[in-house]
């Protein structure tokens, strides 16, 4: 997975890939003491539950009529 955009914007907590502002999904990890802390993934991590704990929560990345800003 690499990104077309050459700038890069975040690495992915998944596999460290350089991700753009673009392809970066943000997710909010919880630590399981009540800590949450921001990452980033790129879009192959994001929707993966091995790598990323809340990928069964994401909506599925098809079309992208559905990605919600917050
Ligand atoms: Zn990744
Ligand atoms: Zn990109």
């Amino acid at each position: 997975m690499t990104c077309r955009v050459k700038a890069v914007f975040a690495l992915c907590l998944g596999c460290g890939a350089g991700v753009c502002d673009s392809c970066a999904q943000f997710e909010l990890i919880g630590s399981g003491c009540g800590c949450v802390w921001p990452a980033y993934y790129c879009p192959k991590c994001a929707w993966d539950p091995y790598v990323n704990p809340n990928a069964a929560f994401r909506d599925p990345p098809k079309g992208r009529a559905g990605i919600t800003s917050r």
